[in-house]
């Protein structure tokens, strides 16, 4: 029985050094503009305000300018449209921004994703 023993004494240890069930990868978190989830990169679009105040969607993911992260769904973009979360995410001026052309952009974008 003294092997048994041993076997739950090292047990224990593992369990009081290995901590908090924190088995957390680093993978970096971002908060879509639209549920305002926080989810991993590789899940979300990024749209990019260029110099030119147009918004685009930043397919390098690192485009410089400022950016908002938004879930691969378009009900996030119509809720980030509605609420003006992209106006307020990308400093622009409300109303003005033509989410038209950024709603076709994001809807080919999420057609290609989930083609491939
Ligand atoms: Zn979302």
């Amino acid at each position: 029985m003294r092997h048994n023993t041993e076997k739950l004494k090292t047990e224990m240890k593992t369990k009081s050094n290995g901590g908090s069930i924190k088995a957390n990868k680093h993978v970096p978190q971002r908060t879509c503009i639209g549920c305002r989830k926080s989810k991993d990169k590789s899940e979300l679009l990024r749209i990019v305000c260029g110099e030119d105040g147009s918004v685009t969607v930043d397919e390098s993911m690192k485009a410089p300018g400022r950016g908002a992260y938004i879930c691969k769904d378009m009900s996030c973009f119509d809720r980030a449209v509605k609420t003006k979360a992209i106006e307020r995410a990308l400093k622009l001026t409300a109303g003005k921004t033509d989410t038209k052309d950024l709603r076709a952009l994001i809807e080919a974008r999420i057609e290609v994703n989930a083609e491939s």
